[in-house]
């Protein structure tokens, strides 16, 4: 039989050859049972006991999720029993079946459609994948209305799970085992729940591929490869061979990674740098720290406001804050205020649309506006720095004042900790982020204000060069390497220097192993990135010179063009260097 090959985004990557091991879809009641007014309170209890049922359960795969695979993949059911306790869900069934007369099944079906448009018409993926946790509450209480029907079977072992979507319980409890050896799910998306854990699991997973649970059938020989979103329904021994070759490639690929990762940031001439995470979960931290990160150099805390309808409480901030710092103890932790505004997130916040959003009320801009809702970020902030780690971050900062007025409020939450006899650390520094020209061009002034910098090179050079990040039809012009923008990190590196204080650069041009040279040799030492590029970077920095990187960077500064001081430095470089550029990502 001929191969099939179908294409979906890969979520976690790696390849794994397996037989197929193909899930039930969960499906929900679709003919409406009635039943008499007399069932009505009978109905009801079997509702009540289920839902009973799907507590217990929460709490005890909770607690063994918590031995298995770590606490921080425990949370789920955390939110799990939070939307359990949802009293308009809860309430919404129960009339439902009262005024409706009809099958607890058929009131949880319509509940359940009722929360799926809503999520649906959400704009941010990250929101709208929430709906899977929805979804596994609602059809666990489904199935707990009959405990005899089946779960998730247990498997032979090593096999590939194929499934419609899993849901993140399933995903927990399967996952976990450690005998999957890949997912593939007709949907899905990155910050699905089940591709999040299957990368920190190092299981392979590719998402979206439509129909893949009518393509394949139980025992089907199929090939997953996370890496380029691929899945081979029975593959010819030619392509098994070919991908079990990449396969091996791969894994060593891992291997060399994860030995990377335990070398020093040094430079030959002894130079130390500091490789950091950029983060946007907490669940990433552990597996940035198995990378080589040495600290989070960036915790983009929008994913808060992103996660629920309502905005987060100090409390929903706090746990988070402290989890990461805990996690990443004794390394630092940078914590970014909310980078919330423009176009990204409008929906969840119910802000108005603005004519031009990137230069619109967005980041700092937006915190200062409504400082009942930053103050309770910088409440959390503060509380969760009794680890000592923990420092604070401002993003889009365009002006002094901004600085001043963020200072004054933040003393006045100090204050107001202090009378509540709340714990925090008093020195907890404070950094702007340089990513809007106009601050790259007072770094002289701001050095004086602040604990610290941090470059946001993807903003920055968005604004500097005035190309929208985003716009395809432009992206030609969005160069790192543009002189312009060589000058001014020059200028914003040399000058924080000079005056002592600690600079960071967190945009992707960390992550570029040419750019990552250029800027060690205007003197940058700390480099924050997504952790999957930390290895790549670290063999880099680690197989040259400090001072000839300089001397080469220095030369390049004379050059007219991107293209000119790309083809200069890496010519130098490999000549004198030739393991800089070696590392290259695996697929
Ligand atoms: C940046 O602008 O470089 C940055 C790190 O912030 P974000 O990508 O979140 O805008
Ligand atoms: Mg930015």
């Amino acid at each position: 039989m001929d191969h099939i090959k179908l294409r979906g985004i890969g979520v976690s990557p790696g390849v794994s050859l397996g037989e197929v091991y193909l899930t039930e879809r969960m499906i929900f009641m679709r003919r409406k049972e009635s039943i008499s007014v007399s069932q009505v309170a009978e109905e009801m209890e079997r509702f009540e006991k289920a839902v009973l049922r799907t507590r217990e359960q929460l709490v005890q795969i909770k607690d063994e999720i918590k031995v298995t695979i770590g606490e921080e993949h425990s949370f789920i059911f955390e939110a799990h029993l939070l939307i359990l306790k949802d009293k308009s869900m809860i309430s919404g069934v129960e009339r439902i079946i009262k005024e409706e007369k009809v099958r607890a099944e058929w009131a949880i079906s319509r509940i359940h459609d009722k929360y799926r448009k809503i999520f649906e018409s959400i704009a941010d993926e990250y929101l709208r994948e929430r709906q899977s946790d929805v979804s596994d509450v609602l059809s666990r209480v489904y199935r707990n209305l009959d405990p005899t029907e089946e779960k998730l079977k247990e498997t032979k072992g090593d096999n590939i799970l194929v499934a419609h979507d899993l849901l993140p319980s399933e995903a927990a409890t399967s996952l976990s085992r450690g005998d999957i050896l890949a997912v593939a799910l007709d949907i899905g998306g990155q910050t699905s729940h089940t591709a999040i854990l299957a990368r920190s699991l190092n299981i392979p997973a590719v998402v979206g591929l439509r129909d893949i649970t009518r393509r394949v059938k139980n025992g089907d020989f199929i090939i997953v490869d996370g890496t380029v979103g691929e899945v081979i329904v029975n593959p010819s021994s030619a392509i098994r061979k070919e991908f079990e070759g990449k396969k091996k490639k791969y894994d060593d690929y891992q291997k060399e990674l994860r030995k990377t990762a335990k070398l020093s940031s040094r430079t030959l001439d002894g130079v130390d740098f500091k490789p950091m995470a950029n983060i946007e979960l907490p669940e990433e931290v552990e597996q940035a720290i198995s990378l080589g990160a040495e600290g989070i150099g960036l915790f983009r805390s929008e994913f808060l406001y992103l996660q629920s309808q309502s905005l987060p409480s100090e409390e929903d901030h706090f746990e988070i804050y402290s989890r990461i710092a805990e996690n990443a103890f004794p390394s630092p932790v940078i914590i970014r205020t909310m980078d919330i505004g423009g176009e990204k997130y409008m929906s969840q916040m119910n802000m108005e649309k603005e004519p031009n959003p990137a230069l619109g009320l967005r980041a700092v801009r937006f915190s200062l506006k409504d400082h009942n809702i930053f103050r309770v970020q910088l409440r959390a902030i503060l509380k969760a720095s009794v680890h000592k780690n923990v420092k604070v971050l401002i993003p889009m900062i365009t002006e002094i004042e901004e600085i001043v007025e963020t200072k004054g409020l933040l003393e006045d939450v100090k204050s107001e900790l202090r009378r509540e006899n709340i714990k925090f650390n008093e020195n907890i520094p404070l950094g702007a982020m340089i990513e809007v020209p106009a601050a790259a061009a007072i770094t002289d002034l701001l050095v004086k204000e602040v604990d610290f910098l941090s470059i946001g090179t993807n903003d920055l050079i968005q604004y500097y060069l005035a190309v929208d990040r985003a716009n395809e039809l432009v992206s030609y012009l969005y160069k790192p390497l543009h002189p312009s923008i060589l000058r001014i990190l020059k200028y914003i590196i040399e000058t924080s220097i000079k005056n002592g204080t600690e600079v960071t650069v967190c945009g992707e041009m960390a992550a570029d192993p040419l750019s990552a040279l250029v800027m060690l040799g205007f003197g940058l030492k700390t480099f924050s990135m997504n952790p999957i590029f930390i290895p790549k970077i670290k063999k880099t920095l680690r197989s040259v010179e400090y001072k000839n990187v300089r001397k080469i960077v220095q030369k390049a500064m004379s050059l007219r063009t991107a293209q000119e001081i790309e083809e200069y430095i890496i010519e130098k470089i490999i000549r004198m260097y030739p393991q800089a550029f070696l590392m290259k990502q695996a697929n």
